[in-house]
């Protein structure tokens, strides 16, 4: 007789089912009822910003973007903040609305009071980084990047929120910076827009994504100007033995679970199951490069961690363990800085989360598609 032969393998669930799964379940308490509009935004096309590359002659593209109804959204927020110091605003702090509910709200009205944007606060804002996005609920999409006569490319598309770690580090000019989980490169390019650096050092311990950030450098940076980066692939844990204690700033923006394209993405995805155990893992090694950050930091120095997850397992549960540690095995104490201020100046462009205990936290929303993003300054004192 001829039996049906069994198939060898069950049914493969999609990564993505799994991932949007496993965030319905965990994602719905640590967000409440925001949680539907969140998630129906993740699933949906995410909003661009474009960097303006300062090395292009392309004086030309802020006017083309402003056609366009596009506008800086970094350089409206000095504004906004003096808007607020002469007293005329406060009351008129709108919050991003969608989405509130059962008590919490992404943004509350007047929140941030004017003690808050006091004057260092708001001058820690002022960047030479450009970057323009369409306004809230507008989904043009940008024209891809061109280069000009040199071959340099006019700008870079990314997402506007991830701009927002790189701000809030305030390099201020000859900083010696480390960007310790460089690639492909989005932030190490922000990173030298600001034309502070002293001397940046981009480690990514991935060659082959090591390679992308050469790429985006040798498209976007004159040589002149990549002279003076330094790329490594190390492990980003064993940073410090090379070169501990001697950077004034460091970005850590560890490898996370990348929501967005969790959820959305089968290739590359951390949901597989044969990837299971290094999703679980993903706490500790983030843990572990945060305490490498701490350490490369000299005293007085910034550190900032960011990611791209909701998770306050890999958000603000990191920070809160790396402090302990800091201080208990390394007699380093850290002060957490208060970044309440950039819910204010950026409110008109990204959505922020009320309720992050540590850090601040953009949450996807379908009007104002960026992030997820979360980040957290500590100074090493
Ligand atoms: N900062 C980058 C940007 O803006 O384009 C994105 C960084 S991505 C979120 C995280 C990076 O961490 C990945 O490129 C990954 O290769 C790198 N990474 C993972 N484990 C690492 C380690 N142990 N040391 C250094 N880098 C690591």
């Amino acid at each position: 007789a001829v039996f049906p032969r069994k198939a060898a393998t069950a049914p493969r669930v999609p990564a993505t089912r799994l991932a949007l799964h496993h965030f319905d379940s965990s994602y719905s308490l640590h967000l409440g009822a925001l949680w539907p509009s969140v998630r129906a935004a993740l699933l949906c096309e995410q909003k661009y910003g474009a960097l303006l590359n300062s090395f292009a002659a392309a004086d030309h593209v802020p006017q083309e973007l402003q056609l366009l109804n596009a506008t800086d959204f970094i350089s409206k927020a000095p504004q906004k903040a003096q808007h607020w110091q002469q007293g005329a605003a406060v009351g008129e702090a709108r919050g991003c609305q969608e989405g509130s509910g059962e008590g919490r709200t992404v943004m509350q009205e007047g929140m941030v009071t004017q003690a808050e944007m006091s004057p260092p606060l708001c001058t820690s804002i002022s960047s030479k980084i450009k970057c323009y996005t369409f306004p809230r609920g507008d989904i043009t999409r940008f024209r891809p990047a061109r280069p000009d006569a040199l071959g340099l490319l006019d700008y870079y598309l990314l997402d506007a929120a991830s701009l927002l770690p790189v701000l809030a580090l305030n390099v201020q000019p000859d900083d010696f910076v480390l960007d310790l989980c460089a690639a492909p490169g989005g932030k190490t390019l922000a990173l030298l827009q600001t034309g502070c650096c002293g001397h940046l050092a981009a480690n990514d311990v991935s060659v082959s994504r090591t390679k992308r950030l050469y790429r985006i450098l040798h498209s976007y940076v004159p040589r002149e100007v990549r002279d003076t980066v330094s790329v490594t692939s190390y492990d980003g844990r064993d940073w410090d033995p090379v070169e501990g204690g001697t950077f004034h700033k460091v970005l850590v923006d560890v490898p996370c679970t990348t929501d967005r394209h969790s959820a959305t993405e089968e290739d590359n995805n951390i949901f597989h199951k044969r990837r299971t155990k290094e999703r679980q893992m993903l706490p500790m090694l983030q843990l572990q490069l945060l305490m490498a950050g701490i350490l490369a930091a000299r005293p007085g120095g910034a550190v900032v961690y960011s990611t791209c997850s909701l998770s306050p397992l890999q958000n603000q549960c990191v920070v809160e363990r790396a402090l302990d540690i800091a201080e208990a095995q390394f007699s380093i104490r850290i002060h957490v800085e208060d970044l309440r201020h950039f819910r204010a100046l950026f409110q008109d462009t990204f959505c922020f989360s009320s309720d992050c205990r540590l850090g601040e936290l953009v949450l996807p929303q379908l009007t104002a598609n960026f992030g997820p993003t979360y980040f957290c300054k500590l100074r090493r004192l």
